[in-house]
């Protein structure tokens, strides 16, 4: 469970959809213009009332101000954070095309991954050649049998139910290898649902003109990219790729289905073929390296078995065109400017709203750091990473787990054995910042010079192989699920562990010049959220262990469903459009972090101060200066159509909500006077505190 929106992870993931995840819905942004307050006095708008819009109070200003970029779909800290550790990436990147780097070593990879995408020419004159071979073996299908080896020839560990809380693949299932469930100490495959094209089964099914209007644009760009790649009857082809979507969709579970980790069960391989009947299960197995797998945690039970019924019974010739429109649209962003275009137009324009491309280097530089995600981040820590702000960060982390254990010893509302069952989760949590203990060995990985799509294709696969070895090995519990360079962070509730990568760990979320209320308001809450997700309603499902157990006693457990039911209710109310409204329950693990996490981050921050008054800034106390700099965190402006499928796909509230998580904070009502009948005014009873 993530501290923002994670970048969608493709198969082959192109460039583009690269952009429209990464630039993740969240915001701040501290001008170098006021230093001594430690927060942007010239974002905000102190003509609006806190207590009627905190967002534009602490943020009208920057708003008002600040166009979204041409070429992104949202705007905000995070964003900006990306953009200027891309930089830095930037300076990497040309350091290590010198000729003197050691052949098969990290840095002679990257040089050549990046400069065989950059040689654009040699892209376009090969044409669709590269794909040739995959469209020839599609084409090449003649039973069911070879078609369910195509299928598990494709499979990748490409999903992420509970840490990246990814589920969106256009394979026909989505593979996680992790521990199990229930059985902490060994790995298992998990299978999920896939096979879309667009991000979620609303987009088939939704009433909605927009959605309706989407499919139109969708079937169009499915012709569009047979036409490029030389189909003959690229419309009719659509029509029936669509069809068959169509009708998985409507076998999928939703987005907040895909929450309930008790909807998980585990089929061995003959429950497989018998509970999923119409595929050639054995083969797909076989063709996806799960041969030796004698368990599989099947997390979508009602899904996959639609799926495999599916398999079975539409046309293999439906089937044939399915397997290949994802397959040219998979290698999109390695193959000439004609592919690459139509697909932004679709994935990018259409459904995100964003005018315009990124230019090549940076789409380039983040594949690349995708492909070889811990080489780069080696040589980022390296650079960018002083082992001082390693320490002043873990000792921020420390201030926050004792903050959260102190909040748990004076709740009213819990019995002392459900709070010792807590604290013992807390004593085990096993806190990672910056970069894992171990590096991944990219020895094993060949990059070939002039090879843009086989590199792609041998980076995803070396990274599958990587996860299917974990089927034969002990678990660790220090696996990372984030490369150091990701401006992000996450909570691994089987392994009860945290990561904070480098990159979020800098300003303006980190600033070891800046005074505690900044710090605490913003990288305390970012802290204090990853802990809360321990204690979520997703992550209270687990114990100190990782396993998924029930530790709770009935009142207890029944007690903090009611606040989560409060606050689901809280969300709920939120509406960006007039036909629109957040939804209360699909956010609400992200929501309980939110709150948690500001109110330990709050608690870290005065017991910090020692029992003293903190100081007056520019005429604002301590308290206001942290929950601003909170706020400010949050400063994010979003395009529609990125806001209507964030609202769709994402677990996350969109920012602008988030900064109002100060309202559930009884601190926030005396720092800035807030009373009736002002509109964020939430009565004693009213506000949610959970934790
Ligand atoms: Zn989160």
């Amino acid at each position: 469970m993530t501290f923002m929106r994670a970048r969608v992870a493709y198969p082959r993931a192109s460039a583009i959809l690269l952009a429209a995840a990464f630039v993740a819905a969240t915001a701040c942004r501290t001008t170098p213009s006021s230093p001594a307050a430690g927060i942007d006095l010239k974002g905000m708008d102190t003509s609006v009332a806190p207590g009627d819009d905190f967002n534009a109070y602490a943020n009208g200003g920057w708003i008002k101000a600040t166009p979204i970029p041409a070429d992104k779909p949202s705007y905000g800290a995070g964003a900006i954070l990306a953009d200027e550790t891309r930089k830095h990436l930037q300076a990497l990147f040309q350091e290590s095309s010198s000729a003197a780097s050691p052949a098969n070593g990290d840095a002679h990879k990257i040089a050549d991954y990046y400069s065989t995408f950059m040689d654009e020419a040699a892209i376009e004159s090969k044409g669709i050649a590269p794909l040739k071979p995959e469209l020839d073996e599609i084409a090449a299908i003649a039973d069911r049998h070879a078609f369910a080896r195509m299928l598990g020839s494709g499979l990748r560990a490409d999903v992420d139910p509970l840490n990246n809380t990814n589920f969106e693949t256009d394979n026909l299932f989505g593979v996680w290898i992790t521990q199990g469930l229930t059985d902490p100490s060994h790995n298992f495959p998990y299978l999920l649902q896939g096979g879309l094209g667009l991000p979620d089964r609303d987009y088939y099914i939704s009433a909605s003109p927009n959605m309706a209007a989407l499919r139109t644009q969708y079937q169009a760009h499915i012709a569009a990219m047979f036409k490029l790649a030389g189909f003959t009857d690229p419309s009719a082809r659509a029509a029936r790729v669509f069809a068959l979507e169509t009708k998985m969709a409507r076998v999928h579970a939703t987005r907040v289905e895909s929450e309930d980790v008790h909807d998980a069960v585990s089929w061995n391989r003959s429950e497989l073929t018998r509970k999923a009947p119409g595929l050639d299960w054995p083969a797909l197995l076989d063709a996806a390296g799960l041969q030796d797998a004698p368990v599989f945690i099947v997390w979508h039970p009602k899904a996959i078995p639609g799926l495999a019924a599916l398999a079975g019974a539409e046309p293999l010739d439906a089937w044939k065109d399915w397997l290949a429109f994802h397959s040219i649209e998979g290698a999109a962003g390695y193959l000439p400017k004609a592919f690459v275009d139509e697909r932004f137009a679709f994935y990018s324009k259409a459904l995100n709203g964003i005018p315009e491309m990124r230019p090549r280097w940076q789409r380039g530089m983040d594949l690349t750091s995708e492909a070889l995600g811990e080489a780069v981040g080696k040589a980022y820590v390296q650079r960018y990473f002083p082992p001082a702000t390693k320490a002043k960060a873990q000792a921020m982390v420390d201030d926050l787990v004792q903050a959260f254990a102190k909040r748990i010893d004076a709740l009213a509302w819990m019995s002392p054995e459900t709070k010792t069952k807590a604290k013992q989760k807390l004593d085990t949590l096993k806190v990672g910042v910056g970069y894992p203990d171990r590096w991944q060995d990219y020895s094993a990985l060949e990059v070939v010079k002039g090879d843009a799509l086989g590199n792609a294709e041998r980076a995803d696969l070396f990274e599958y192989h990587r996860h299917l070895a974990k089927l034969h090995q002990p678990v660790d519990r220090g696996e990372w699920w984030m490369t150091p360079q990701t401006v992000n962070a996450v909570n691994l509730p089987l392994q009860n562990a945290l990561n904070f990568p480098a990159a979020i760990i800098q300003p303006p979320y980190f600033d070891p010049d800046a005074d505690a209320a900044h710090n605490y308001g913003s990288m305390g809450a970012i802290i204090g959220h990853e802990i809360s997700h321990s204690f979520d309603d997703q992550g209270s499902l687990f114990d100190a262990s990782g396993r998924l157990a029930n530790w709770w006693t009935k009142a207890d457990f029944d007690h903090f469903k009611a606040a989560g039911e409060a606050l689901a209710a809280q969300f709920d109310t939120y509406k960006p459009f007039p036909d629109l409204a957040v939804n209360g329950h699909q956010t609400l693990s992200e929501n309980i972090a939110d709150v948690a996490g500001l109110l330990a981050a709050y608690d870290a921050y005065r017991l910090s101060l020692h029992g003293k008054p903190d100081v007056v800034k520019a005429g604002l106390t301590g308290d206001q200066r942290f929950m601003i700099s909170f706020a400010q965190s949050w400063r994010s402006r979003t395009r529609d159509a990125a806001m209507r499928r964030q609202i769709a796909t994402d677990g996350h509230a969109p920012a602008q909500y988030r900064a109002l998580t100060v309202r559930n904070l009884d601190a926030w009502y005396d720092a800035f006077s807030v009373h009736p009948p002002q509109k964020l005014y939430l009565a004693p009873p009213d506000r949610v505190h959970v934790w």
